[in-house]
C-alpha cells in the first residue's frame, strides 16, 4: 500500500480546535463514543456471519480498552469487521455533516458535547477531544483485504499507510495531550467505563500497561508489554432488562437492584418494560421505599440506548411524577443527542410517556387486585406516586381513581368507592355535599378529631408534603364533594346540617360575653362568635378557615399565591356559650377579672392547638401562677 495524504473534508480550516473548546466539560465521552464504535463492530462481524457473508473464524467478540500511562496512549481495540483503506476514507475522512458552516452555526448554541456530536456524527472525533493524534490500525474481515493505518494529529491534514494489524479488527490509539492527563489515570478510565460500558452488549476488558520490556519482542517483532494490572471484564453482557421476564426470578431483579444501587433498601416491587412497536423500549422500574424526603431521590432512573448508558437525567422521558422510580429505561428510539426542546416536541417521547404510565397504573391495578393486604402495606410508600400522578396526569388520575387508597385516623384503607358508602349517610351537609374530614396531624388536631369521632364522623390523614396538593386535587374530581381539615372550625360547624345550634344564653348575654372575648384578645385578626355547642364541648375553639388555610399552604410551598402568603393569620375564636366557664365569666366580679378568664381560656385554646407561643405563652405562664 503507498502512503497517501489527504485533507478531511471539512470546509472550515480547522475544527478540531472548536470541537475541543466547545465539548470540553463533557470531554470524558470520548471512551463512550470509542467504545460503542468497537461494540458495534464487533457485532456487526456477528450479523454478517449469522448472514453467512463472513465464514472465517469469528473468535471470541472482545473490546479491549488499555492504558499505558507512561506512553501517554489510551488504546481501544477490538475483533470486530475492520475497515479497509477505502472505508477509512469513506467514514472517516469525510465528515458527516452537511458543512462546517452549519456546524458554526449551531454550536455556538449547543450546551453540551452530546448534542453536537449526535447531531453532527462526530462520534469518532469526539477522540480529539483528548488526543493530538489519533492512529487507527485496522485489517478488514475482506478477503484479502490488507491492514491499514490512518493517522491525524488534529489538523485537517491525515495520513493512510499500510498497518500493522494482523488479525481481523480495529485498534483506535490516542496520544493524549497535555490538557487531558487526568484520563492517564486508572481509576479515572475504570470509573468512566462504570458509568458508560457496564451493560454493554460485548465483553469489554480494561488493563493497564507500562512500556517496560519485559522480555524484548515477541515471535511477531512486537514490543511485549508487562502488565500492570491484568485485563478484566468489567461489564455484563445480558443486563437483566434484555432478557426475558420468564427467564427471571424475583432474586435476579432485587440482584440488579443492588448493582444499580448499592446503598439502597430492597424496592417495593418492579415493572419489566417491553416493546417494539410503535417504539422500541425495554427496561425495568423499581419502585423504592421512600417516604417524605420528596427531592432527594431523584434522577435515579438511568437512560440506555442499546445498552450503551447515555444520563440519568430522564425528565421529559419519564413523566415527572414517576422521577422517584429507579431503574433502567433503554431505548435506541429516544433521539439522545438533541436539545431538550425538541426532546420534549418529539412524538416517540410523548408516547413513550404515555407507554411508561400506563404500565405503571396497570401494575397497581395489578397488585391491588391480587393482594390487597400486602398493596395496603405498602400504601405508605405506595401512596406518594400514586397521589402525586393523579395530580399531575388526567390519564393516570383515570385509572387510579379504583386502586387508590383513603386513609382514616384508624389506620382503616378504603377505595373512594367505599369511603363515599361510608361516610355519605353521617357526614352529608344540609346542601347534599359530602364532607371529608381529614387532619394534617393527628397530634396536633387531636382535640377536634376526638370531638368529631365522638359526633359519629370519621376523619382522614392527609399528613404528607403531597396531600395539601391532594386534597384540592380530589375534591375537584369528586362531585358534590368538599374536604375540610378537622379544625377549620368548631365540629358542630364542621357540616353544616339544618338542626339550629341552641344557646342557653340569652341574646344580650351572647353579646356580653362577645365583648368580653373582644376585649380580652389583643391579636388583630381574630373575629369571635358565640355558639352554642355541647356543655362537655371546649369552651373556647380557635379555628382557621378552611380556605384561608390551604391558600397560605399553597403560598408557603410557592404554588404562586404570594397574595395569601402575606396576609396575616386570620381566626375564629368560637365561644361554647353553654360551657359552665362562659357562665362563670359572665357571673365574675369585675372587667378585669372577666378579662383575666377570657384571655386564660383563649390561651388554653390556644396552647391545646400548639399556637401559643413566645411572648404570648410567657404571658400564659405568668398569668397562670398568679391565678393559682
Ligand atoms: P457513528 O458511530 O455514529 O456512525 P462515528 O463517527 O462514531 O459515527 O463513526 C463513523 C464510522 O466509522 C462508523 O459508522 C464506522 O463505519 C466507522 N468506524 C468507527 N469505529 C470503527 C471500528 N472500531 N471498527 C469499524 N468501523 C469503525
Ligand atoms: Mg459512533
Amino acid at each position: 500500500m503507498t502512503t497517501e495524504k489527504g485533507s478531511i473534508s471539512i470546509h472550515t480550516e480547522n475544527i478540531f480546535p472548536i470541537i475541543k473548546k466547545f465539548l470540553y466539560s463533557d470531554n470524558e465521552i470520548f471512551l463512550r463514543e470509542l467504545v460503542s464504535n468497537a461494540v458495534d463492530a464487533v457485532q456487526k462481524i456477528k450479523r454478517l456471519a449469522a448472514l453467512g457473508q463472513y465464514n472465517g473464524e469469528l473468535g471470541e467478540p472482545l473490546v479491549a480498552v488499555s492504558l499505558d500511562a507512561p506512553a501517554k496512549t489510551i488504546t481501544i481495540s477490538d475483533n470486530g469487521l475492520g475497515m479497509t483503506a477505502e472505508e477509512i476514507k469513506k467514514y472517516i475522512n469525510q465528515v458527516a455533516f452537511s458543512g462546517a458552516s452549519e456546524f458554526v452555526e449551531k454550536f455556538k448554541d449547543a450546551k453540551d458535547a452530546n448534542e453536537i456530536i449526535g447531531k453532527f456524527g462526530l462520534g469518532f472525533y469526539s477522540a480529539f477531544m483528548v488526543a493530538d493524534l489519533v492512529e487507527i490500525q485496522t485489517l478488514s474481515y475482506q478477503e484479502g483485504a490488507e491492514a491499514a493505518k490512518w493517522t491525524c494529529d488534529g489538523s485537517t491534514s491525515f495520513e493512510i499507510s499500510a498497518g500493522d494489524r494482523t488479525t481481523r479488527g480495529t485498534s483506535i490509539i490516542l496520544h493524549i495531550n497535555a490538557e487531558s492527563e487526568e484520563f492517564l489515570s486508572e481509576h479515572k478510565l475504570q470509573e468512566i467505563l462504570d458509568k458508560y460500558a457496564k451493560f454493554l452488549p460485548v465483553p469489554i476488558q480494561f488493563g493497564t500497561k507500562t512500556t517496560e520490556e519485559e522480555d524484548g519482542v515477541d515471535e511477531e517483532g512486537k514490543t511485549k508489554y508487562k502488565s500492570v494490572t491484568a485485563p478484566n471484564i468489567i461489564n455484563t453482557t445480558h443486563p437483566i432488562w434484555a432478557k426475558a421476564p420468564a427467564d427471571l426470578s424475583d432474586q435476579d431483579y432485587l440482584d440488579f437492584y443492588k448493582q444499580l444501587y448499592p446503598f439502597a433498601e430492597d424496592p417495593l416491587f418492579w415493572i419489566h418494560l417491553n416493546v417494539d412497536y410503535p417504539f422500541n423500549l425495554t427496561g425495568v422500574l423499581y419502585f423504592p421505599k421512600v417516604k417524605d424526603d420528596f427531592d432527594m431521590q431523584r434522577n435515579k432512573i438511568k437512560l440506555f440506548s442499546r445498552q450503551v448508558f447515555i444520563t440519568d437525567e430522564v425528565k421529559d422521558i419519564v413523566p415527572e411524577f414517576l422521577m422517584l422510580l429507579h431503574g433502567v429505561i433503554d431505548s435506541p428510539d429516544i433521539p439522545l443527542n438533541v436539545s431538550r426542546s425538541f426532546l420534549q416536541a418529539d412524538s416517540n417521547v410523548k408516547k413513550i410517556n404515555s407507554y411508561i404510565t400506563k404500565k405503571v397504573a396497570d401494575k397497581l391495578g395489578e397488585l391491588y387486585q391480587k393482594d390487597r393486604k400486602s398493596y395496603e402495606e405498602k400504601w405508605s410508600n405506595i401512596g406518594l406516586f400514586v397521589k402525586y400522578g393523579m395530580i399531575s396526569e388526567e390519564k393516570f388520575y383515570d385509572k387510579a381513581k379504583d386502586f387508590a387508597l383513603l386513609t382514616n385516623t384508624k389506620g382503616e384503607h378504603f377505595t373512594f368507592e367505599e369511603y363515599k358508602e361510608k361516610v355519605k349517610d353521617s357526614q352529608t351537609d344540609k346542601n347534599g355535599n359530602i364532607v371529608y374530614l381529614y387532619t394534617t396531624d393527628p397530634d396536633k388536631q387531636d382535640g377536634f378529631i376526638q370531638s368529631a369521632e365522638k359526633k359519629g364522623y370519621d376523619v382522614l390523614i392527609m399528613n404528607t408534603p403531597i396531600d395539601g396538593h391532594f386534597v384540592g386535587s380530589l375534591e375537584h374530581k369528586l362531585e358534590k364533594t368538599q374536604l375540610k381539615r378537622v379544625d377549620a372550625s368548631v365540629t358542630n360547624q364542621l357540616i353544616e346540617k339544618d338542626e339550629v345550634l341552641e344557646s342557653v344564653l340569652s341574646e344580650e348575654q351572647s353579646a356580653t360575653v362577645k365583648s368580653i372575648f373582644e376585649k380580652a384578645i389583643v391579636k388583630p385578626n381574630f373575629s369571635v362568635e358565640v355558639v352554642g355547642l355541647s356543655p362537655d364541648d371546649a369552651p373556647v375553639t380557635v379555628t382557621m378557615d378552611e380556605f384561608m388555610r390551604r391558600m397560605k399552604d399553597m403560598a408557603k410551598m410557592g404554588g404562586g399565591m404570594s397574595f395569601y402568603g402575606n396576609m396575616p393569620d386570620s381566626y375564629k375564636v368560637a365561644i361554647n356559650g353553654n360551657h359552665k366557664l362562659v357562665g362563670k365569666i359572665l357571673a365574675s366580679a369585675n372587667e378585669e377579672e372577666q378579662s383575666k378568664f377570657a384571655k386564660q381560656a383563649v390561651d388554653l385554646a390556644l396552647l391545646s392547638q400548639g399556637m401559643l407561643t413566645g411572648a404570648e405563652l410567657t404571658a400564659f405562664v405568668s398569668r397562670s401562677v398568679e391565678l393559682i
